[in-house]
């Protein structure tokens, strides 16, 4: 899905202006992206005719920077789709907060069930209890114990011989006499929907009466993921979906189309096997990702033009290796200057808009010549290592510079912070960001 989109908006961007046969050609491009994406046909149907209507009703059609707005009309339209904001885990007034994991056999249910349980712990200093009522894979209680040994949370079990809602109705039990003020009930699946599944599945809702019945999908099945999410939906009416394995090569169809089709909001999704491996779903970042990475996608072509390839691709190693030094700032602000305004270079990384450190980022070309002469002053070893950096030395750089000591050592500081946020771009979140300088 995001290659082909990628390609259909890149090939957007570099026309500026565009004709109505232009944008017929993209929305045809659009439509098959999602088509092939496995995206359910209605909400394709839909989502291209919405699309059409605002690029057609805003006038969108040869003005000069129409081809922008049409990016950002498939991403606010993708991020539409996706339900507009996240949605926070439904809470009891009182505790407990009982949670139902239900969905297919392997979707990542007892995963799930402790990645959350873990994460209820470290973020609110929960206690949660998990039951387990899976009572037909063998390994299945087992493989929750382990879980809850791992992650230090306590795991209600009575083995393979009793029926799964009664186990519910004495781990219910045993947690209001400890007290936890989450329930997890971590239930059977199937390989495919069955009548015998979702009766006992409705009998432990009845029995448990769940604040949140979460639904586990694997996005990895694609549209049949959909019509699973839309069966259980019919039969249990859940609260929320998980979608599971985002990390894997999905094509990312199922969650464009899931909460069309169930009207059911995402609410997590897992990205790994790991424990830590849940996030909370936000529909605007997945758009931006579907997109690859929404504006980011302008800010490397922007840099692919103005950077020196080879120097591009030593930074971005650099970034990545968090070797990044004073010699490379001051080559890097050489490169930037010929970008444009700094703020405007940083507004265009997804999250950096609103990110409160990005507040006090002002530079302007007089800046820029007083951090380059700062940068002059300092000894080979200290642009290379500005840990050594101490009061006598920034004292030294100050005089040298002929800067005012504040400034020299805001501008080490804001260093430090720039390095941090490469650090933090490379760990994790923001794929694209080596890709930014790299390519
Ligand atoms: P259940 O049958 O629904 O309880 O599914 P499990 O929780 O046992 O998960 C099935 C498999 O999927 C296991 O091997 C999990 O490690 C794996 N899995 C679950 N969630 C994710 C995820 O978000 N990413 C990846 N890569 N694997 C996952
Ligand atoms: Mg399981």
């Amino acid at each position: 899905l995001t290659e082909r989109l990628q390609n259909a908006m890149t090939k957007l961007r570099r026309k500026g202006k565009i004709s109505e046969t232009d944008l017929k050609e993209v929305m045809r491009e659009i439509r098959l992206a999602l088509l092939e994406a496995d995206v359910n046909f209605t909400v394709v149907k839909e989502f291209v005719k919405v699309v059409r209507e605002r690029a057609i009703g805003s006038e969108v059609l040869d003005s000069l920077t129409s081809s922008q707005q049409i990016v950002k009309i498939v991403n606010e339209e993708l991020t539409k789709v996706m339900g507009e904001t996240a949605v926070p885990l439904n809470k009891s007034p009182k505790i407990p907060t009982i949670i139902m994991m239900v969905g297919l056999q392997g979707a990542g249910k007892t995963t799930t069930a402790g990645k959350l349980a873990l994460k209820l712990k470290k973020e609110e200093n929960a206690r949660p209890l998990m039951i387990a009522a899976d009572v037909y894979r063998p390994a299945a209680i087992d493989q929750l114990q382990v879980l809850g040994r791992d992650l230090e949370i306590p795991v209600f079990e009575l083995g393979t011989k009793v029926n799964p809602v009664e186990i519910v109705r004495q781990g219910l039990a045993q947690a209001a006499e400890n007290k936890n003020d989450y329930i997890i009930i971590d239930t059977a699946g199937r390989l495919q929907i069955d009548e015998n599944l979702m009766d006992e599945l409705a009998q432990i809702k009845a029995l448990a009466a769940p604040n949140e019945i979460l639904l586990t999908v694997d996005s990895m099945t694609g549209q049949s993921a959909v019509d699973v999410a839309k069966g259980f939906n019919e039969q249990l009416d859940v609260t929320g979906i998980v979608l599971t394995k985002l990390d894997g090569d999905t094509r990312g169809g199922a969650a464009l189309s899931i909460r069309s089709v169930t009207g059911k909001p995402i609410k997590f999704i897992g990205q790994g096997e790991k424990m830590t491996d849940l996030d909370v779903f936000y529909p605007d970042r997945m758009a931006s990702r579907i997109l690859g990475m929404g504006d980011m996608l302008t800010l490397i072509e922007k840099a692919q033009q103005d950077f020196d390839e080879k120097e591009s691709a030593k930074m971005a190693e650099k970034f990545q290796e968090n070797t990044f030094d004073f010699n490379d700032f001051l080559s890097q602000m050489d490169q930037l200057q010929n970008m444009g305004p700094m703020e405007d270079i940083m507004k265009m990384i997804p999250g950096m808009a609103n990110n409160p450190a990005m507040k006090n980022v002002k530079m302007d070309p007089k800046d820029i010549d007083h951090m380059r002469a700062t940068v002059y002053s300092m000894t080979p070893q200290e642009r290379e290592n500005p840990d050594v950096l101490n009061p006598s030395r920034r004292r030294r750089i100050a005089a040298g510079a002929g800067r005012p000591i504040v400034e020299v050592n805001r501008m080490i500081k804001q260093f430090g912070e720039m390095k941090k946020m490469m650090k933090k771009m490379n760990s994790g979140n923001f794929e694209g960001m080596e890709g930014m300088l790299g390519k």
